[in-house]
């Protein structure tokens, strides 16, 4: 059924850690992503709904498993912790897809490992369900992002304040090596170790730098580059990633651990929803800058490994740094600009964008319907449909006149227009309300609200009458304010 082929148990042995599986007590199947099976090359068509949870909670580790938890470390809030690791996560094993990319395959919530520390090793259904349908619907809006294979409810009870039913998600990621893994071994001073996890990397995911002049500034380079281009699109669709500690930040430019992460309904730059971020330090509008933070930890673990004078490599090094601002400052202008409907380039559209911007703060706009308000726009439908975005819409007819304005020129006809904004402005985003009605549906075993928000999010560019409901933004009192991690 699998056909592994586990290249991370090939590298030192000090990069992980032997870890089984806890056996569930009755799995159950919630949820089997279908679609992406298929695109790993699984075959479940004989397998029954009993064989799959038995699979994906752990209890039957298919052939061919060699399962582990990996060895990281990271800054948490900005303080290092030379020691963490898959706590909760297990990997059991790499496939190679449909298109010959390779693919892990891990089980989070499975039981403890080597690294878990105090902790349990489990995962709460809710936390579960809010992975499964966020990483899919950032997968759908056409993000690089790790996904959801599977949910399965475990039968057992979790312990957190209260005892809530324990899930296992079956987590697939082009890699989890993260910056903190390479901080792991850098902060031991095991030269060796990061040289060897940096060449895996680079043969893995910038196989263009194999045998380059300077692979490792190439490395840092390239993956400054994703970064900026991952957290830029983060912000063009209003996500907040919640907890970009530097053991969150893969290096394949994917997203990955979406713990107390959410999608901004009114546009505030400064939200925060995460309880435990109190000062603000992963705020919808820190995240570039921290991505570039975090850049320069992954730096300092690659310094060693250049080969130039170490004044010179530092000079690279920052030089990268100062690249990812260029490179993401210019991939969200482009982003808006798409979302505005406005073709090429003009000296003026930044301050466009933010006018916009600050009108919807100062008018507690939701952030996702104004751009697909301006999209009917576009297409003819009268200006009301913008304003009353607005619980405070002066301002917002002046910023028309300049918009309007800029169009001159464009030779596209009106529905043609509100097509390609439509194509990059969502109408359906996992609102933090609809998650959380999910979550308490799910947990008192009704498993329609989850199955049917996940259909939703699957085609979040499509406007349609059934779900027309999840479109809406939250009343007032039906906001929710704060998110919780997974642990
Ligand atoms: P996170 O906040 O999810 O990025 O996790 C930070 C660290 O805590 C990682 O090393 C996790 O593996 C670990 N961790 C989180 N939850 C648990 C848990 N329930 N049991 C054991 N370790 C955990
Ligand atoms: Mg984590």
């Amino acid at each position: 059924m699998f056909a592994f082929d586990n290249s991370y148990i090939r590298l030192p042995e000090r990069f992980y850690r032997p870890a089984e599986p806890a056996r569930a007590g009755q799995p159950r199947l919630i949820r089997l992503n279908r679609a992406l099976a298929e695109e790993l090359n699984l075959d479940f068509a004989r397998a029954s709904d009993e064989d799959l949870a038995a699979i994906f909670s752990g209890n039957n580790l298919p052939d061919g498993a060699a399962s582990i938890a990996m060895a990281y470390a990271g800054h948490q809030f900005g303080n290092f912790v030379p020691q963490l690791g898959d706590g909760r996560a297990i990997l059991i094993g790499e496939v190679v897809d449909t298109r010959g990319r390779r693919r892990d395959i891990q089980l989070k919530g499975a039981g403890v490992t080597p690294f878990s520390r105090n902790g349990d090793g489990r995962a709460a259904l809710g936390p579960v369900l809010r992975e499964y349908l966020v990483s899919e619907a950032m997968h759908a809006l056409g993000i690089a992002t790790t996904r959801a294979l599977c949910a399965v409810a475990t039968g057992d009870m979790v312990h957190r304040d209260t005892k809530l039913p324990g899930a296992v998600l079956t987590r697939v990621a082009a890699s989890h090596i993260r910056i903190g893994t390479f901080q792991f071994f850098a902060a031991r001073g095991d030269a060796e170790a990061v040289k060897a996890l940096a060449d895996h990397v680079i043969a893995r995911h910038y196989p263009e730098l194999g045998g380059s002049y300077r692979p490792y500034r190439g490395l840092l380079e390239a993956v400054s580059v994703r970064q900026a281009d991952l957290v830029a699109r983060w912000l063009s669709v209003g996500f907040i990633h919640g907890v970009m500690n530097t053991d969150n930040m893969a290096v394949s430019g994917e997203t990955i651990d979406f713990g107390p992460c959410a999608f901004l309904d009114e546009y505030d730059p400064r939200k925060v929803f995460s309880s435990i971020d109190q000062r603000g330090r992963y705020a919808y509008a820190n995240q570039p800058g921290i991505a570039q933070w975090n850049l320069a930890r992954f730096a300092e673990t690659l310094l060693p490994l250049m080969d130039g004078a170490e004044e010179e490599n530092v000079e690279a090094a920052n030089a990268a740094l100062v690249e990812f601002g260029r490179v993401f400052q210019e991939r969200w202008l482009d982003l808006f600009r798409a979302k505005l409907g406005i073709a090429g380039a003009q000296e003026d559209d930044l301050d466009l964008v933010n006018s916009l911007l600050k009108l919807m703060e100062d008018g507690e706009a939701d952030f996702t319907r104004v751009f697909r308000a301006l999209g009917k726009l576009a297409g003819g439908a009268p200006t009301e449909v913008l304003s009353a975005e607005f619980a405070d819409a002066i301002g917002v007819a002046d910023w028309l006149q300049r918009w309007v304005l800029r169009q001159e020129g464009d030779p596209r006809p009106a529905n043609q227009r509100q097509a390609a904004m439509e194509a990059v402005n969502p109408a359906v985003i996992a609102r933090n309300h609809r998650i959380e009605e999910a979550i308490a549906a799910g947990i008192s075993g009704d498993f329609a609200p989850f199955e049917r928000l996940a259909e939703a999010l699957a085609e979040p560019y499509r406007e349609s009458e059934a779900f027309a409901d999840l479109q809406v933004a939250p009343r007032r009192e039906q906001r929710v304010s704060r998110t919780f991690c997974g642990t």
